[in-house]
């Protein structure tokens, strides 16, 4: 019988895709899935440590998985994995602490090492896909940024970037599956670098033309725009100090790109940007959204915002207050600033009360609700292309272009539209998403 591995992950989307060629590799070694995690041979723990919420989940249920199965391995990889005082802490359930860039180290610790040869880097690995219509593709690992509150550039390392003949390789295969939606991923996708001496004619297009030159995000885009076949492009995440004109007009003329755009700005006064190391102000920043509006005007443009950063008075606050209603997000990710250990926030007084981090949240929700529902009101009556991509209680739900969620009203399951695209009229709009009437064609 072989032996069974059970996958947890918590975290972004790159943790996602570091779990899907964890899953594969496993699956190379001879082990195969299962949804027990009380009965597995190998547990596997995928952590994150941006937040302290995120890194408290693990103390509780490590301990209860050792306990139920004693015989159990238990690997933490991810975020957490090199991190001194969590294996001080958990050291007593844990067989194996794992960075992510030594996954094939795995193959060691199951004693499955014998003669097969393993990649230099772990994306190399090929992914066990959790979708069959919408993919994860890294174009890259770790981050140099080093924004003072931020643990990734500690936890992760630095920037390494895919070669974009990887990359295009992987995107190519996936579209010939069938494949619908692309999503590039890495910590800061702006600042993607890679050197292609490859023939340009593996985008059909270069005649078979040889060519050798540094080329960034924008040009990357454009490489798998021209990949042949009926597929939407997603990228994820958007650094505002690197968001180029280049990359802006690349996303305007490219057809498969969707026009949505995650731009965390993180905070709207410009001595809070500083000490956090951002590298822009907030005229910069809302300079960017109008070029974006301009370049696309059906473009939708999300946010990350932290309230109660080290030192963040009252009137600071306003400033992100005031940003989010200039820039009328279709959405805002709040975080409550928690000081992660080794980042150089740390050293800064954390001097702002849950209380009143927890306000700050709530003030920011009520300008997101509000422009959020004003946008979507915007497609009342429009039609939209749509990817669906679950079902439940009677609906089918997907997402726009503008990665909007719609849910189809007029068709209660009546075919199964997952992983389609199909044409939606929008007939009622929400603050949290849209209603949707599937036109037939
Ligand atoms: N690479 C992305 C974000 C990575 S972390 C970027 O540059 O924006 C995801 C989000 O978690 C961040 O955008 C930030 O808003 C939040 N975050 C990171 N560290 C945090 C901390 N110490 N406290 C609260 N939120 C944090
Ligand atoms: Fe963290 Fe800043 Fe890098 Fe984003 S850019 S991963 S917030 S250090």
């Amino acid at each position: 019988m072989k032996k069974t591995y059970h996958i947890i992950t918590i975290g972004c989307q790159m943790n996602k895709s570091d779990s899907e060629r964890m899953a594969n590799f496993l699956e190379e070694l001879g082990y195969e899935t299962t949804e027990e995690k009380y009965k597995a041979d190998l547990v596997i723990i995928n952590t994150c440590g941006v937040r302290q919420l995120a890194e408290d989940r693990i103390y509780g249920f490590v301990p209860r998985i050792k306990k139920e199965n004693p015989k159990v391995k238990i690997v933490i990889t991810g975020c957490l994995s090199g991190r001194t005082d969590v294996q001080r802490r958990m050291n007593d359930y844990v067989d194996l602490w794992l960075l992510t860039k030594d996954m094939t180290k795995l193959a060691e610790f199951l004693n499955k090492a014998d003669k097969r040869e393993l990649p230099d880097s772990y994306l190399k690995i090929k992914p066990k896909y959790d979708s069959t219509f919408s993919a994860l593709v890294p174009i890259g690992n770790g981050c140099d940024n080093f924004c003072t509150y931020c643990v990734v550039p500690h936890a992760r390392g630095r920037e390494v970037y895919r070669p974009a003949e990887d990359i295009i390789n992987e995107v190519k295969e996936l579209v010939g599956k069938g494949y619908k939606e692309i999503i590039l991923i890495a910590q800061n996708v702006n600042s993607y670098e890679s050197i292609i001496n490859y023939e340009l004619s593996i985008t059909n297009k270069g005649n078979g033309r040889k060519i050798n030159k540094k080329i960034n995000f924008a040009e990357l885009i454009r490489l798998v725009n021209d990949i042949p076949g009926n597929f939407w492009i997603r990228f994820a995440t958007s650094h505002p100090k690197d968001m180029s004109d280049e990359l802006i007009k690349a996303l305007a003329e490219c057809e498969k790109a969707c026009h949505h755009i995650h731009l965390p700005v993180q905070a709207g006064d410009d001595e809070i940007l500083a000490r956090m190391n951002r590298k822009y102000t907030v005229e910069h920043y809302l300079k960017l959204i109008k070029k974006i509006k301009t370049a696309m005007p059906d473009a939708s443009i999300t946010t990350d915002i932290i309230v109660g950063f080290p030192g963040e008075s009252k009137k600071q606050f306003a400033g992100s207050v005031k940003l989010a209603k200039e820039a009328n997000f279709d959405m805002i990710f709040i975080g409550k600033y928690s000081p992660r250990p080794g980042t150089a926030a740390q050293k800064m007084k954390d001097d702002v009360s849950k209380l009143e981090k927890k306000n700050r949240e709530l003030a920011l929700t009520k300008v997101y609700k509000k422009s959020t529902l004003e946008n979507n009101n915007k497609d009342l009556g429009l039609s939209f292309e749509l990817l669906v991509e679950t079902a439940s209680k009677g609906y089918s739900y997907g997402r726009t272009r503008t990665n909007k969620y719609v849910r189809i009203v007029n068709n209660p399951l009546k075919e199964n539209l997952i992983g389609k695209f199909v044409v939606v009229k929008i007939v009622k709009a929400n603050d949290f998403g849209l209603d949707g009437e599937l036109v037939l064609e």
